[in-house]
């Protein structure tokens, strides 16, 4: 029996992991170190955000997790058009042609 080591792990939610604390920890310092590892979508707008997105974080309850802007979108949420959580950080910091 492996009911002793079943203890440490969470109840019953798979998707509220111990991850997640971090993950909205990052959102909440809008940690731009973050960027790129995943998105944070809010249920009552049906947008999603990078975790470094200046809009004001949404309540814990209403977010949600997700490890891609892909997985995000097949949940059927939306980019913000703030952060735009659909473009690499690295590529905006690439593509960056100004020029004059
Ligand atoms: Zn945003």
């Amino acid at each position: 029996m492996d009911a002793a080591l079943l203890k440490t792990a969470p109840p019953a939610a798979p998707s509220q992991t111990a991850g997640d604390d971090a993950r909205f920890e990052a959102v909440r310092r809008r940690d731009r170190s973050f960027d790129g590892t995943f998105v944070h979508a809010v249920r009552t707008t049906g947008v999603y955000c990078r975790p470094s997105c200046a809009a004001r974080p949404a309540k814990r309850a209403n977010i949600s997790f997700y490890d891609s802007a892909e997985a995000a979108e097949a949940a059927g949420f939306r980019p913000c058009k703030r952060c735009r959580p659909e473009a690499a950080p690295e590529d905006e910091r690439r593509a960056r042609p100004r020029r004059a």
